[in-house]
């Protein structure tokens, strides 16, 4: 029997060092961030919890590319941020996250 190994390489890399562009794009998602979540108090993900006070931008459509871009970002409590995290095949299934392996380059 013949098996295929398939294997998703993580995209992230963690080790390298921040650019210039990536540490002005990590101030203006600090500034973005606390507006986000004035704007949405409550978690709009409400997997684990019933409307708990959002604390976190939950990257349904992870970062990357998508690291600013608004449309992407859910407003997410700490248990419901948690829960879709470790469960993000789940979560794309029920639509709670955007998939992420589709085709990005028609931006
Ligand atoms: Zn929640």
């Amino acid at each position: 029997m013949k098996r295929t190994a398939f294997k998703r390489k993580a995209t992230w890399k963690r080790l390298a060092p921040m650019s210039e562009r990536r540490k002005s794009e990590a101030r203006e998602y600090k500034k973005r961030r606390a507006l986000f979540l004035q704007a949405h108090p409550i978690c709009t993900i409400r997997k684990l919890c019933n409307g708990a006070r959002s604390r976190v931008v939950c990257h349904l459509k992870g970062r990357g590319i998508y690291f600013l871009d608004e449309s992407t970002w859910g407003a997410g409590c700490w248990i419901c941020e948690w829960w879709l995290t470790n469960h993000a095949t789940q979560a794309i299934a029920e639509g709670l996250a955007m998939d992420r392996i589709g085709k990005t380059k028609d931006k």
